[in-house]
């Protein structure tokens, strides 16, 4: 299979799984919105050589936020891109608190593509968060997020210089943000 196909296929895949999904902002953006972002960011780091690494950008909420099982992406996209797809999942079995735990306690023991895949998420995922913050969330909350996304990445950091210049923009606005938030909040 061409690059373009494996990534043009991986994205069809991702709409129709994660089809009337929405984003916890406050905005409700769709769903697909976060992947394709995290897709392009990865396009971009990898000057779009990898296409393992942008289709499994494409995929990596599959299987923990569908029904989506790691034998299908196997059998639709290859071994390569089921595996970096498997090693960004959480085990949703575990409390939250647990999974975000893992999550740093992990991350230096992912494959290369995977740590890229963290950041590239973590980005997408900080820019959302400065833009339309979750509904419900208090200061406290986005700090603490803030927080532990930096805890995540601060160790993969140093493989992709345009994937950390991006990170480390999306935490400092989501940082000015939350505390534009406070001084609106009166909190
Ligand atoms: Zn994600």
């Amino acid at each position: 299979m061409s690059a373009t196909v494996l990534v043009t296929i991986a994205a069809d895949f991702a709409a129709r799984a994660h089809v009337g999904a929405r984003r916890k902002g406050a905005a409700g953006e769709p769903y697909i919105n976060h992947l394709a972002e995290v897709a392009a960011l990865l396009a971009v780091a990898t000057q779009g050589e990898d296409a393992v690494l942008i289709a499994a950008g494409w995929l990596h909420d599959t299987l923990e936020d569908t029904a989506t099982t790691c034998e299908q992406l196997e059998d639709h996209f290859g071994p390569e891109v089921a595996s970096v797809v498997a090693e960004v999942t959480d085990d949703k079995s575990l409390p939250d608190a647990e999974r975000k735990r893992r999550q740093v306690e992990t991350v230096t023991g992912l494959s290369a593509r995977a740590q890229l895949l963290k950041i590239a998420d973590k980005t997408s995922n900080l820019r959302a968060l400065a833009a339309s913050p979750p509904v419900g969330w208090d200061r406290d909350r986005l700090i603490a997020y803030i927080d532990w996304a930096e805890a995540v990445v601060g160790q993969c950091r140093g493989q992709n210089g345009f994937l950390d210049a991006v990170f480390i923009n999306a935490r400092d606005t989501a940082r000015r943000e939350s505390d534009a938030k406070i001084a609106k909040d009166g909190a």
